[in-house]
């Protein structure tokens, strides 16, 4: 068993794309792994299904992050079935593309619900309720940093949990739990791939040196160090994971 066994870990949006890889990285290190998911239960209970065949512990979670008591009562489950809650990754998140002259109400509503207010509210309970010694590891997203047209309203949503991570990391204080983002490049999921030509595909795969996109287990792979025993001195950082486009 590694150091992270016995600590429990909820994964929101895990049911499919980088979250379910997070899940199943971080149940492959030990961790007792909450897959959160809005819809896609299916997806959920096969994920759950996987780890469990692999020696790990999972459970899944149904709750729109969007809606505060869906994530209490998320919270409340996780207590109830295996007694705290040590790790809290945010990770569910919409992506649309929309110039900010065309973006209507809709658009800007429904990125604030469930990227901002959906990362707030689960924030909120694991200020609470996160076990002394915890982490906090929030999706964000390299756009910030690249400010490309289209992804305005979403990057602003990210600036914000950027600057959450960064409050919440002294908010802490003495209580040992550190709050970091992952902000990844262009990852191979749904959320980057579906409505792109192959072309702009392969233009925003070549816009960093190691000339790939991203996948969701490399993205994984920097989300498990800040969980894990190795990440323990990283507070209030966001740690851009993107081959080095910016
Ligand atoms: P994805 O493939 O579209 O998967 C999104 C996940 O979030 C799904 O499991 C979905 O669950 C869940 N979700 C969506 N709305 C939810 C809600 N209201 N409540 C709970 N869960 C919800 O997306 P992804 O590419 O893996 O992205 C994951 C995170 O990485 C996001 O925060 C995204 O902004 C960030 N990111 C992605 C990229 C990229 O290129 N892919 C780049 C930078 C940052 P259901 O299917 O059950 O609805």
């Amino acid at each position: 068993m590694t150091n992270n066994s016995n600590k429990i870990a909820i994964v929101t949006g895990a049911s499919r794309g980088i979250g379910a890889a997070i899940a199943e990285r971080l149940a492959k290190d030990g961790f007792t792994v909450v897959i959160n998911y809005a819809g896609s239960e299916a997806a959920a209970e096969e994920l759950a299904r996987k780890i469990e065949e692999k020696g790990g512990k999972a459970l899944t979670a149904k709750a729109d992050v969007s809606d505060a008591e869906a994530v209490r009562r998320m919270f409340d489950t996780a207590e109830a079935a295996f007694g705290g809650v040590d790790v809290l990754v945010n990770n569910a998140g919409i992506m649309q593309l929309a110039k900010i002259a065309d973006a209507d109400d809709a658009h800007f509503d429904r990125h604030m619900a469930i990227n901002l207010k959906g990362t707030f509210n689960t924030l909120r309970e694991a200020g609470k309720r996160l076990r002394d010694g915890g982490r906090i590891i929030n999706l964000s997203t390299s756009i910030v940093g690249l400010k490309l047209e289209t992804y305005g309203v979403y990057a602003a949503t990210k600036a914000a949990v950027e600057t959450l991570t960064g409050i919440m990391s002294k908010e802490m204080r003495g209580r040992s739990i550190t709050v970091n983002a992952v902000a990844p490049g262009p990852t191979a999921t749904d959320l980057f791939l579906i409505g792109k030509s192959d072309e702009l595909i392969d233009r925003l795969a070549k816009m960093n040196p190691l000339e790939r996109l991203g996948t969701p287990e490399d993205i994984a792979a920097a989300v498990a160090f800040l969980a894990g025993p190795d990440g323990r001195w990283i507070n209030g950082q966001t740690l851009r994971a993107n081959g080095g486009m910016v």
